[in-house]
């Protein structure tokens, strides 16, 4: 007999309805339990790259990694290794620095200028219009003289004279200096710790464009920066020199083609990148 057709109308039918409701039950604990230990490992995926971020805090120049001077800096950005091009003008202002900032400005491309005390006292005006471009003024001594700077230890001196002729045009006072001729072998030991008293920092260069040799060709010149781009940290050392302006569009259009970016110095974030290798520089 159909028990559903008997007078127990409840027959198996409850029974049934009953384990199905706690199979229910137990199958919706479960499904619970999965949700929180699928929510609590997303959670904690979230929450643990920031523990892993976690910065030191660096009270002193001294504390700051030092850049390992094979210019090892990777950035990855979306799986593809950022590489960065710093074009640093050596020994402005000049008759030059106005075409420069023009060609920049066409190119849409901020640079490193390090001014020399002397030519900022000539021609203040410029100082201002490549700080009001946006471009990022240094400190390139008053003399240029390595005898005066090295030897007689006039480094942090003059480098000082210069910072503050810079404010008094652009009201910041720059922080870092490029030795002339290099930091190496002029900046000894001394005048580092000087450097670093003086809260200045030091930045020589990773590639030359040989712009000095190359006086009659700015073919050569680009051709030395593209050729020497390799790292995914380049600074690029140049002068206020006509091969060089005419070098300019190329350069950039080189360094573009093997994928870099341009940028200018940031104070905030400082990498330590001298031939001294000092890392309090
Ligand atoms: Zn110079």
């Amino acid at each position: 007999m159909d028990s559903y057709n008997t007078g127990n109308p409840i027959g198996l039918g409850p029974r049934k309805r009953h384990s199905k409701n706690k199979f229910l039950r137990k199958l919706s604990i479960l499904f619970t339990l999965l949700l929180l230990s699928v929510g609590g490992f997303i959670a904690y995926q979230y929450i643990k790259p920031k523990q892993q971020l976690a910065t030191v805090t660096v009270t002193t120049l001294g504390q700051v990694p030092v850049a390992n001077m094979e210019k090892s800096r990777v950035d990855q950005w979306n799986g593809v290794t950022k590489k960065v091009a710093y074009l640093t003008f050596e020994d402005g202002p000049s008759a030059l620095t106005t075409d420069i900032l023009n060609e920049l400005a066409q190119q849409q491309i901020k640079a490193t200028f390090f001014f020399i005390g002397s030519n900022i006292d000539a021609q203040p005006t410029l100082v201002k219009d490549a700080a009001t471009a946006g471009h990022y003024i240094g400190l390139h001594s008053e003399t240029h003289d390595y005898e005066t700077l090295y030897k007689k230890k006039q480094y942090v001196k003059e480098m000082l004279s210069v910072q503050k002729k810079i404010n008094q045009l652009t009201g910041h006072s720059p922080l870092l200096t490029r030795p002339p001729y290099g930091s190496s072998p002029g900046i000894s030991k001394t005048i580092a710790n000087d450097v670093a008293s003086a809260n200045l920092r030091v930045w020589d260069w990773s590639i030359d464009s040989m712009d000095w040799y190359y006086k009659d060709s700015a073919k050569e010149v680009a051709k030395t920066v593209i050729d020497r781009a390799e790292d995914p940290f380049e600074i690029i050392l140049l002068h206020e020199q006509p091969q060089t302006l005419r070098a300019l569009p190329a350069i950039v259009a080189g360094l573009k083609k093997k994928g870099y970016q341009f940028s200018i110095y940031d104070e905030d974030f400082h990498i330590p990148f001298n031939f001294v290798q000092q890392s309090n520089l």
